[in-house]
């Protein structure tokens, strides 16, 4: 996909995500990598509206070099792709289910949803908590490439969720099986609930294996 196309892909992906409410207000960032840098949504842009000529673009030393002023997340998403070279798109929303289990007391910090279901443990599989830092702080975006050492999707404290793909489509998929799964957790913990078992969970990942 050439840059253009990428950025007309970045405009459609962000419709679909706002239609299903996982973007309130301003919030949330999508961002592509390419071989000369990164496409990213601009500061204070609504992901249902973007527009595909003022697409925010950074050279590969991560300077704004066209389009509107990125937003100040991209260094988070920076983060992520400097700690998963395999990420070729990220996702970041104030999604509301995964932002409601964000807030919640007793969280497991090493991996937040149990595998509750197969499409979960293949796009998500495990999901460590990033403990709070207020937007823009330099230490979220280093707290956030030491989580993404164990994985490609991550639940930040009181902020929502962020997750790589090999492709922005992916990606989107890959936030948006998280955010379900988000909503079923809160509907079922405090109930007795069954898991995948290990050995599920090893077939799984032996026949869809996710690379990232
Ligand atoms: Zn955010």
């Amino acid at each position: 996909m050439n840059e253009a196309q990428q950025c007309r892909e970045m405009v459609e992906l962000g419709r679909i995500l706002d239609r299903q409410g996982l973007c309130p207000g301003t919030s949330g960032n999508i961002s592509v990598k390419r071989k000369d840098g990164l496409l990213m949504s601009p500061t204070n842009s609504r992901l249902g509206g973007l527009d595909a000529e003022r697409i925010s673009r950074l050279d590969s030393d991560g300077r704004h070099v066209a389009g509107d002023k990125p937003s100040k997340e991209v260094v988070v998403h920076q983060a992520l792709y400097a700690a998963r070279p395999r990420v070729a798109a990220v996702v970041h929303l104030h999604a509301p289910w995964s932002m409601a289990v964000s807030c919640l007391e007793g969280l497991d910090h090493e991996n937040v949803i149990p595998p509750l279901t197969p499409y979960y443990v293949m796009r998500v599989g495990k999901l460590p908590l990033v403990s709070y830092y207020r937007p823009g702080d330099p230490a979220l975006a280093a707290a956030v490439g030491r989580a993404a050492a164990v994985s490609h999707a991550l639940l930040l404290a009181q902020h929502g969720l962020i997750v790589g793909g090999r492709n922005l489509a992916d990606a989107a998929a890959n936030a948006e099986e998280l955010e379900a799964t988000a909503r079923l957790f809160l509907l079922l913990k405090d109930r007795s609930y069954r898991v995948l078992s290990v050995d599920g969970i090893a077939e799984l990942e032996e026949a869809f294996p996710r690379n990232l």
